[in-house]
């Protein structure tokens, strides 16, 4: 495969809308609904509990067009989080001391004010973490990004599909393994994953149509793969299960696989990991300020349930932390992908 493929928005494919992504799931027959699991689970309406994350979504535009990207990120996208938008994401961040600054893309160093997002974030106090597709930090003009990550004791999480490039390269596109080893060693070079302090942790989904195997095991297996292949070392290593939105549910529909996917989601359901789900406390911003409850519902256009604040500036107002802290969580059929056998969220198994 190429290195570079259009989007599903640059194709005007079907697929490339928000609601016809949620028309496809809702057309699937489910043996029963989200809202029944959680009801069984005891935990319908699902409620956050708190904001102890803030995530912000910078932007779209990325240097690669992985086929499993739930953002349809791209070089072809042009959204980028506007100065106002940042301010007040910013504000809310250290008005309310939130604990974990999660900055998300697209690939995020290419938003032009990265640098300053990064800074200023640290210095809030918060934990930033920064969500690396490690290929953008290679880049003319970047290579300063990871000595500034270093020197604000950013957790770096980084994407990489599997530990043998013809797996990973044919989700992220060709020659992208050895650029994602290279950048791993620039960044253990630096004392990232060395048990330094500096965190360095992996993200590896399915190549394929099923669930994340065991995430301890994995973990066990990638230390012991990636510094014998590659010398490279790491901290932590997060399973996800790959979300039926965007590009993999066209992958999916292409296939005629979505209803034997979602249905073996749904089947899969697993109360403690409905409980631990990350959307509960997480608070998802998307490039022009709207707020939702996770990166996915955000790219399915799904906006906050009831009366909490639609957008990070009503959240600045008075109560505006309180209405998000407990408020309904919007769901849907996708959701299943986060309840999942030992569930999945950005910081991986939950369950
Ligand atoms: S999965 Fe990440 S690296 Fe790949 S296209 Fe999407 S945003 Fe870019
Ligand atoms: S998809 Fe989002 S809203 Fe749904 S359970 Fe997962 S984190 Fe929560």
């Amino acid at each position: 495969m190429g290195r570079i493929l259009a989007t599903l928005e640059k194709r005007l494919a079907p697929l490339s809308s928000a609601d016809a992504q949620l028309d496809r799931l809702h057309q699937v027959a489910l043996p029963s609904s989200f809202a029944e699991s959680l009801a069984t689970a005891g935990l319908f309406p699902l409620r956050a509990t708190g904001v102890d994350i803030l995530q912000i979504n910078v932007g779209r535009r990325c240097n690669q067009t992985c086929r499993h990207c739930h953002v349809d990120a791209g070089p072809d996208r042009k959204e980028v989080m506007p100065r106002e938008v940042l301010e007040a994401c910013l504000t809310f961040l250290g008005t309310h001391r939130v604990r974990t600054f999660d900055i998300t893309g697209g690939a995020p160093e290419l938003h032009p004010d990265f640098r300053e997002i990064v800074s200023r974030g640290a210095g809030s106090g918060a934990h930033v973490m920064h969500r690396c597709n490690l290929t953008a930090i290679l880049l003319p003009n970047y290579s300063d990004i990871p000595a500034l990550l270093a020197r604000h004791r950013v957790e770096v999480v980084a994407s990489l599909p599997y530990f043998q490039s013809s797996e990973t390269d044919a989700q992220r596109g060709e020659g992208v393994f050895e650029e994602s080893i290279e950048a791993l060693r620039l960044l253990n070079g630096l004392g990232y994953g060395r048990g330094e302090g500096l965190q360095l942790n992996l993200v590896a989904n399915p190549v394929g149509t099923f669930l994340p195997g065991n995430q301890e095991a994995l973990e066990a297996r990638w230390k012991k793969e990636m510094l014998r292949r590659y010398g490279i070392t790491f901290d932590r290593l997060y399973t996800i299960t790959n979300m039926p939105i965007s590009r993999f549910l066209e992958f999916l529909d292409e296939r005629g696989k979505v209803e034997e996917y979602l249905t073996m989601l749904a089947n899969a359901f697993n109360p403690s990991a409905a409980a631990g789900v990350m959307c509960r406390g997480t608070l998802s911003v998307s490039y022009d300020g709207a707020l939702h409850d996770c990166d996915f519902n955000q790219m399915l256009e799904m906006p906050l349930a009831g009366l909490a604040p639609r957008t990070i500036f009503e959240a600045l107002e008075p109560e505006g932390l309180a209405a998000l802290s407990s408020r309904e969580i919007a769901i849907a059929p996708h959701c299943y992908g986060c309840t999942a056998g030992a569930g999945s969220s950005c910081g991986g198994a939950v369950a």
